[in-house]
């Protein structure tokens, strides 16, 4: 199929063209006539799938073919859980509305407000937002829902996740009941259905790669090693001078910034985007690693479930995830609509099994590359050394905390005594 057989307005099909799309992807192919013909539509589509254009396209259509008067009002809210999918989605939106005169503008938290209010006092047509910061400004006086015709959730499941449902609720209660609904989510469980059933009129059910099935593109490779050599395999991999852009996965927000400090001892540049960092850090290194100035990006699961690099090759697992759709997800960030990409995964004996449901989820082996200097030598933990692992764990947190709370209220004793002088 091609994008002149979808019936999009002339604009919209020139701009796709200049981005280089020979064929609208699977989920557009099913999406763009339903949202054309004024369907809600409940979408099971996880990101790299082409899912933005998905809905982008056609709401642009709409709004350019709809008569309004002189004074622009928001006619499309899209709602998206993290900064990076916003500002994502407002990039895609204006690549799209090159040749037309539809304007969009992003809002998101953790920077300040004024240009994003100047940009919504100036009159945008669509609106992509994260939660807070929408109701925020709601809540200020800078925006009002009730021109919106179309209402885009995207990333539901994501969205439940970080505890956004009251929020949602609150955004649901101020929007027009006549609109056109389209619901995103790359997983279904029995809440996100529901939540989208208060949403949708006799939706249109879609499916673009389903979580269970990873992309065929991808080529996924695991190497079996010790927990206490997988700083020295990750240096041994990265000796291949192909892997000039890797996305690196860590479980935590620590392990991501030691891997970092490794990678930068052995003059690797390397850069950490997750909770902690603030959105100008994230922002910055997600550009150095686009620019290629930083050639491993360290990143936790939430946080980089926004990111969306073209031709990304290699993406690393420095942990085998224990929910095998974490590694689907992960995964999913290389080898996007059509290119080729390599995931690679290092596995520890504790993590064996977790491997092992990966294999079963997505039915079929990881390739194990097996002559390499780290091989696995340990044996996964019994029982009883797990508990006794998990208290030693415990007993380490509890003292670190402890350390810690000394050493602020020392601090804090110390300002009063210098205030006091
Ligand atoms: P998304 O799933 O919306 O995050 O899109 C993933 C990537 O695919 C983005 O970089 C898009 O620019 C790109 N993309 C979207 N539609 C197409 C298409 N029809 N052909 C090739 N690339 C596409």
């Amino acid at each position: 199929m091609r994008f002149e057989n979808l019936n999009l307005h002339s604009s919209l099909i020139q701009a796709v063209k200049d981005q280089n799309y020979s064929e609208p992807t699977a989920i557009q192919q099913q999406a763009i006539p339903l949202i054309l013909k004024k369907n809600d539509v409940l979408g099971s589509a996880q990101t790299g799938t082409g899912k933005t254009a998905a809905f982008a396209l056609p709401i642009l259509h709409h709004l350019i073919n709809e008569k309004t008067n002189d004074k622009r009002k928001i006619r499309a809210l899209v709602v998206t859980p993290t900064r990076e999918l916003a500002i994502q989605i407002g990039d895609n939106f204006t690549d799209y509305s090159k040749y037309n005169k539809i304007k969009n503008t992003v809002i998101f938290g953790g920077v300040k407000q004024g240009t994003q209010t100047t940009a919504l006092n100036n009159g945008v047509d669509v609106l992509v937002a994260t939660p807070g910061r929408l109701l925020d400004l709601m809540g200020q006086g800078f925006i009002s829902l009730k021109d919106i015709k179309y209402f885009v959730l995207d990333e539901a499941d994501r969205m439940l996740d970080m505890g956004f449902i009251h929020d949602i609720r609150k955004i649901l209660n101020e929007l027009p009941r006549e609109r056109q609904s389209l619901f995103f989510s790359a997983t279904m469980p029995s809440n996100i259905l529901k939540l989208s059933s208060q949403i949708l009129k006799s939706p249109k059910q879609i499916s673009a790669n389903p979580v269970s099935s990873t992309a065929e593109t991808i080529q996924q490779f695991i190497y079996y090693t010790n927990k206490s050599d997988k700083k020295d395999l990750l240096l041994y991999i990265l000796k291949d001078k192909n892997i000039n852009q890797l996305l690196l996965f860590s479980r935590t927000k620590h392990g991501a910034d030691r891997i970092v400090r490794n990678l930068k001892k052995k003059n690797i540049q390397a850069a950490a985007i997750h909770g902690d960092k603030s959105q100008n850090q994230r922002q910055k290194a997600l550009q150095s690693f686009k620019d290629l100035e930083i050639r491993v990006l360290v990143a936790t699961d939430i946080a980089a479930r926004g990111i969306d690099i073209d031709k990304l090759s290699y993406v690393l697992n420095y942990d085998i995830p224990n929910e095998s759709e974490t590694y689907v997800h992960r995964i999913g960030r290389c080898g996007r609509a059509g290119e080729t990409g390599v995931s690679i995964s290092i596995c520890e004996p504790e993590e064996n099994e977790y491997a092992r449901d990966i294999e079963k989820l997505i039915k079929q082996k990881i390739k194990e590359i097996q002559n390499h200097p780290f091989p696995q030598t340990d044996k996964p933990m019994n029982a009883q050394q797990k508990k006794e692992s998990e208290k030693e764990k415990q007993r380490r947190k509890q003292e670190f905390f402890a350390n810690r709370n000394k050493k602020r209220s020392a601090k804090k004793q110390n300002s009063r005594n210098n205030y006091r002088k």
